[in-house]
C-alpha cells in the first residue's frame, strides 16, 4: 500500500480531544502498514487571533514579521499532534518549514513553493516514523519562514504528495479531513439543500476553489493536477465516503454546470479618462502585479479618445489597491480620476460539460432575473459563469442558481447539447 498524506484542518483540531482523535485516525493508518505523513493546521481561530495581536501590536506590521508570527500557530499542533501519536504508541517527529524542506519565494503572506526537499522526511519514513508536518509554511532562499497565503495547509500537503511520489499508480493518496464530509454542488453552510459530489475534476475543483468554495487551497488542486496525485477530502469526525477529485473523465462531461460557489466581497475600482494610447493598460495592470494584487475582471470602456477601465478586486486588500490604482492613474495621465465601489459579491457556476452545452448563461440569467437580483458585470470562461450581484443579495443569488440547474438533486437537468462526446 502507498504513503498516505492526512492534513487536518483548523476545526478538526481546535482543542486537545479533538488532535487526539485525529492522532487515532493517523495511527490506524500506521497500523494498517501505511507510511503517513500528517499535515496540521493551527488549532481553531489561532491564525485569525495571531493577525488581531500583530495588528493591536503595530499599525503596519511588517510582512516578514507576520510570517514568522503565524507560522507558530501550525507549529503548536504539530507538536501537539506528536506528542498523542507518541501516547498511541507510535514514534513521530514534528518538522516545521526549514525542516520540511519546503522552499518558497520570497513572497511572504502568498510565498509560492519552487521546490520541495524530501531528503529529511524520507529519512524519517524508512525510519519508521510517522512524520508530522506543519501546514501554511515553508523557507524563502534567506532561510526565513514564509506563509502559502490562508488556507494554504491544503498545499502543503498535496506538495508533499507530489514530492514523495503519492500517484494512483503506486496506490498513494492525499486524504484533507475537514469538517464537511466532502465538496458540495454549494457551500453547505449557504445553500442547505446542497448535495455531496462523489467525484469532481481537478480542472472543476480549481475554478469553484478560485471563485469561492473554500473547502479547498485552489493551489492545492492546481499541485493535484499537474502531478496526478489523487486527493480524498473527507469528514474529520465521520466515518464517510466524501469526495474523491480526480481526472476528468468522459462521465463527468454529461453536465452542465457541477457546482456553484460565491466570492461574498468583492470591490470595483475605476480609472477614468485614461489617454487611450499603445501601452496604458499594460502599464496600470503592471503597477497593479507589482504589488502583487490579484485583479479579478476588468471592464474597459472608450469614449472618443479617452477610456475608463473599471476592475474588481477582493474587498480584504482594497486599502492597498486604491493606493496603487492612484499611483497608475497618475503614472498614465488619467484625467477623470479613481473611484471605488464597494458591495459586491460573484456568484459562479462551473463545469466541464459546459464546453458541449448550450442555454448554461441563459439559464443562470434567468434565475438571477426571477429572484430580481441585478447583475452588474457578467464574465465567462471555457468552464465557468460568473456574474456580480450586490453583496447584501449574494446567498440569496447561490441559492437561485443552484436550485435553476437541479444541483440539489441527483438527476441534473442539462440544457440542450450542441455538440456530442461520446
Ligand atoms: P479547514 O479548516 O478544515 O481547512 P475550511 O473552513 O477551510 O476547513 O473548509 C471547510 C469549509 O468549506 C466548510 O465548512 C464549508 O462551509 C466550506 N465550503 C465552501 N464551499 C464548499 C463546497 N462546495 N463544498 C464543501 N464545503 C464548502
Ligand atoms: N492556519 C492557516 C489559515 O487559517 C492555514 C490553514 O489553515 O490552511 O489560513
Ligand atoms: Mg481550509
Amino acid at each position: 500500500m502507498g504513503l498516505v498524506v492526512q492534513k487536518f484542518g483548523g476545526t478538526s483540531v481546535g482543542d486537545a480531544t479533538r488532535i487526539r482523535r485525529c492522532a487515532k485516525r493517523v495511527a490506524a493508518a500506521r497500523e494498517d502498514g501505511r507510511e503517513v505523513v500528517v499535515v496540521v493546521s493551527a488549532m481553531g481561530h489561532t491564525t485569525d487571533e495571531l493577525l488581531q495581536l500583530a495588528a493591536e501590536v503595530s499599525t503596519s506590521p511588517g510582512r516578514r514579521d507576520l510570517d514568522l508570527l503565524l507560522s507558530t500557530g501550525e507549529a503548536v499542533t504539530a507538536a501537539l499532534m506528536s506528542m498523542a501519536l507518541r501516547d498511541l504508541g507510535h514514534d513521530a517527529v514534528p518538522l516545521t518549514g526549514g525542516l520540511l524542506g519546503i522552499r518558497t519565494d520570497r513572497g511572504y503572506g502568498s510565498a509560492r513553493i519552487v521546490a520541495v526537499e524530501t531528503d529529511a522526511i524520507a529519512r524519517h519514513l524508512r525510519e519508521g516514523r510517522i512524520v508530522v508536518a506543519a501546514g501554511f509554511q515553508g523557507t524563502a532562499p534567506d532561510h526565513s519562514i514564509t506563509t502559502l497565503g490562508r488556507g494554504g495547509s491544503d498545499t502543503t500537503a498535496v506538495a508533499l504528495a507530489a514530492a514523495l511520489g503519492v500517484r494512483e499508480e503506486t496506490g498513494g493518496v492525499c486524504e484533507i479531513y475537514t469538517d464537511v464530509d466532502g465538496v458540495y454542488t454549494a457551500d453547505p453552510r449557504i445553500v442547505p439543500g446542497a448535495r455531496r459530489l462523489a467525484r469532481i475534476s481537478y480542472e472543476e475543483m480549481s475554478e469553484l476553489a478560485s471563485l469561492g468554495a473554500g473547502v479547498l487551497h485552489t493551489r492545492a488542486v492546481l499541485f493535484g493536477q499537474r502531478y496526478e496525485v489523487p486527493i480524498h477530502v473527507r469528514h474529520s469526525a465521520r466515518e464517510a465516503e466524501g469526495t474523491m477529485v480526480v481526472r476528468e473523465s468522459i462521465d463527468m462531461e454529461r453536465k452542465a454546470v457541477v457546482g456553484c460557489a460565491l466570492t461574498p466581497d468583492l470591490a470595483r475600482i475605476a480609472i477614468r479618462g485614461i489617454p487611450n494610447r499603445p501601452g496604458v493598460q499594460g502599464t496600470i495592470f503592471r503597477v497593479l502585479a507589482e504589488a502583487s494584487l490579484l485583479v479579478d475582471d476588468i471592464i474597459q470602456n472608450e469614449s472618443a479618445d479617452t477610456a475608463d477601465i473599471a476592475f474588481t478586486v477582493a474587498a480584504d486588500r482594497l486599502g492597498d489597491v486604491k493606493i496603487a490604482a492612484e499611483r497608475a492613474a497618475a503614472e498614465v495621465g488619467a484625467i477623470g480620476g479613481v473611484s471605488v465601489e464597494v458591495g459586491l459579491a460573484k456568484v459562479s457556476v462551473v463545469g466541464v460539460g459546459m464546453r458541449t452545452h448550450t442555454g448554461v448563461a441563459a439559464t443562470m440569467f434567468e434565475s438571477l432575473a426571477a429572484a430580481g437580483i441585478r447583475i452588474a458585470n457578467i464574465t465567462t470562461s471555457e468552464i465557468k459563469i460568473s456574474c456580480i450581484v450586490p453583496k447584501e443579495r449574494g446567498a440569496e443569488a447561490l441559492a437561485a442558481v443552484h436550485d435553476a440547474f437541479g444541483l440539489g438533486s441527483a438527476a441534473v437537468p442539462a440544457p440542450a447539447r450542441v455538440s456530442a462526446t461520446v
